[in-house]
């Protein structure tokens, strides 16, 4: 049976948490997560109701997983290709929990397109959401941040982000602007990790690995050949609770792996509400 709840004198009690893409897998757990441990979370993405979305999953869902659990949690729509969202989403999220400590760019949408055949739209559109959004909202943030001397930035990045080598099997058809965007986010997150290190404020990518959420369904990127390498979301949840909750000048700048994060401190990943 789980033990799992919500704690809210847990080590992020105080804290206000921004997870971008909370409607449904990864965002979704991250969310959970964080709320477990005392933090006031606000959830972003563009799905809010049933039957907005082909995809299962909502807004409504996440905040009352939390909530039903006895946590702090509440929703922002907001569609991350544009600017005048992201702002929003800020000035609205500080309005009802206050300034956010906390921001997970999670969000992404991805098109599995051979170079060749690559559309500009399209890739306009994941550089827009994968790679500028979490760098603008990262500017709208880092005032305040500045300002308390603490904060946390973490990024969700992928595997993709690694150079294919030979003999390339295991490279996916139509992967290569996919991990451009998330070579991106990686190199942000540790060129920013620098620039903002004196003020205490940790920017770090991670890595989960190949999890069941129903952005992979819709990709069917779960096969036969890859359905070994399936891990749960509880380790990328974890991972990033831990890398937001330990000290500011050892735990930043990281490009991790959920999995072998965990493995270097030897925790064990908490079930979820
Ligand atoms: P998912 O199931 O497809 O969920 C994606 C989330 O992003 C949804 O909440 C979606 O919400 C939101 N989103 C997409 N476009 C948006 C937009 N324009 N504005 C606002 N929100 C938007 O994805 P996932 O599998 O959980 O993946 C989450 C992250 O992990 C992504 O960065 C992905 O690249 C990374 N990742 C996943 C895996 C994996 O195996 N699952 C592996 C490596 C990396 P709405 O549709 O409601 O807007």
């Amino acid at each position: 049976m789980s033990t799992a709840k919500i704690n809210p004198d847990g080590t992020l009690k105080g804290k206000v948490a921004l997870v971008t893409g909370a409607s449904r897998g990864i965002g979704e757990a991250i969310a959970v997560r964080l709320a477990m441990e005392g933090a006031k979370v606000v959830c972003t993405a563009r799905t809010a109701e049933a039957g907005e979305s082909r995809l299962p999953g909502t807004l409504n869902d996440t905040i009352d997983r939390i909530r039903v659990a006895g946590g702090e949690a509440s929703f922002i729509k907001a569609d991350l290709s544009k600017a005048e969202d992201r702002e929003r989403l800020v000035e609205d999220a500080k309005l009802i929990y206050g300034d956010i400590d906390i921001l997970i760019n999670n969000a992404a949408v991805t098109f599995f397109i051979p170079v060749e055949d690559f559309p500009k739209k399209r890739f306009d559109l994941m550089m827009e959401v994968q790679v500028w959004a979490p760098l603008h909202l990262s500017q709208l943030v880092l005032p305040a941040m500045r300002r308390k001397k603490a904060g946390a930035i973490v990024s969700i990045s992928s595997g993709a982000a690694i150079h294919p080598v030979k003999p390339y099997e295991t490279a996916r058809a139509g992967g290569a602007i996919y991990g451009i965007c998330k070579a991106a986010i990686e190199r942000f997150s540790t060129g920013l990790a620098a620039e903002v290190y004196a003020d205490n404020i940790t920017v770090n990518a991670i890595s989960p690995g190949l999890v069941a959420t129903p952005g992979v369904a819709v990709h069917g990127l779960i096969t036969e050949a890859t359905k070994h390498r399936v891990s749960p979301v509880e380790n990328i949840a974890e991972a990033v609770y831990q890398i937001v909750s330990r000290d500011p000048k050892d735990m930043t700048g990281r490009i991790d792996h959920a999995a072998p994060f965990l493995d270097e401190f030897g925790l064990k990943p908490s079930d979820l509400v």
